[in-house]
């Protein structure tokens, strides 16, 4: 339906993302503002009936075609260039992750319209859309205005909560054919499993991360009593990972994974920018930092100005006691 609101609804082995239901709360709020309508696009192959759960979208356009049975951003992109072209929405909203990371620019560039990337959030103000975006690993926010022409923008995980875009109702579905390479020339080859065993961070309501303040590897064994006894687990910076302490799967931040515990308990991070984009949206942030200018403390919730390593087996035995 021309001028309606998009969002590129992702789903990834036979699941709907988290981010789409996001986006559909997002999408949800603007197309309300514009008074517009608000579609979702099923894009997959054999997916057609996730389509069951974007009702929070008035209809839903789906497209099947074997180039789409995995998530490769060349083939969304096509896809999506070629709904865009017939119909002309007014903005399509696209998620930030590692499935559609791309997808928006590669779309934005062949239909040749504007694109406002890296949003944490977008607003109808006047009658037309102002997003607010997040640029150098949070350093800087612009205000980007948007015009009447059709629009993309790419989200960041986190602008909405999920649970506002989920619905029991069942959308009207469209099948929509478009026509894509059968070979096109990014192939997706594997997907790197967590190791064996590991927890999944993300998935986490307790983390304690570790930092070089930790000074070294036979340290962590007081992050890891204290997230037993928590009952949450162990997560770190990248120089953690990078020397090996921690496996790459326990990384927060912008090259490891982004987390929304209840509660992260930082000892001997600095907060840098691209540590605090992984953990920035956790309910609850505690520092433990013997720096009073760390940039942790920014961010915290409650800090602690001590050494993590006396501070941390105290914690664990209060929290022991507690429970006894
Ligand atoms: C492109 C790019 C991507 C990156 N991606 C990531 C990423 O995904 N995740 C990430 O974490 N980083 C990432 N980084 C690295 C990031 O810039 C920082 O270098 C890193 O986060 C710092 O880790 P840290 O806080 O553990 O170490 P440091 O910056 O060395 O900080 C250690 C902190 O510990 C404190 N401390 C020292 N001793 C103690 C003690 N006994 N008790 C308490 N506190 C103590 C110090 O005051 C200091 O604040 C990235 C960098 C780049 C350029």
């Amino acid at each position: 339906m021309s001028g309606s609101i998009w969002v590129l609804a992702e789903h990834w082995r036979g699941q709907l993302s988290e981010s789409t239901y996001e986006l559909l709360a997002l999408g949800r709020e603007i197309a309300d503002g514009l008074g517009v309508e608000l579609q979702a696009v099923l894009l997959g192959h054999g997916a057609a009936d996730l389509a069951k759960g974007l009702g929070k979208a008035n209809s839903v356009l789906s497209v099947d075609h074997s180039s789409l049975c995995e998530p490769v951003p060349e083939a969304c992109a096509a896809a999506l260039v070629q709904l865009i072209k017939e119909r002309r929405p007014r903005s399509v909203l696209v998620p930030l992750t590692n499935i559609s990371m791309g997808v928006g620019t590669l779309v934005s560039t062949a239909v040749k319209v504007p694109a406002a990337n890296f949003c944490r959030d977008v607003r109808v103000v006047d009658g037309g859309l102002q997003a607010t975006c997040v640029l150098y690993g949070g350093k800087i926010e612009a205000t980007v205005t948007m015009g009447a022409e059709c629009s993309i923008l790419g989200i960041w995980p986190g602008a909405r909560a999920a649970e506002n875009g989920r619905s029991d109702v069942v959308p009207p579905v469209e099948p929509v054919t478009v026509s894509l390479p059968e070979a096109p020339r990014v192939r997706f080859k594997r997907y790197i499993e967590p190791e064996a065993g590991d927890v999944d961070i993300t998935q986490q309501d307790t983390l304690v991360a570790v930092g070089r303040g930790m000074q070294g590897q036979a340290n962590l064994a007081l992050a890891e009593e204290l997230a037993e006894v928590l009952g949450g687990a162990v997560c770190g910076s990248r120089p953690v990972i990078d020397q090996g302490w921690l496996p790459l799967s326990r990384q927060v931040g912008k090259s490891g994974v982004s987390v929304k515990p209840k509660l992260y308990l930082a000892a001997g991070i600095s907060g840098a920018p691209e540590h605090v984009e992984g953990m920035k949206n956790a309910a609850l942030i505690i520092a433990v930092n013997t720096d009073p200018r760390a940039p942790i403390f920014n961010v915290a919730h409650y800090g602690i100005l001590a050494d993590a390593l006396e501070v941390l087996p105290a914690l664990t035995e209060a929290v022991r006691g507690k429970k006894g």
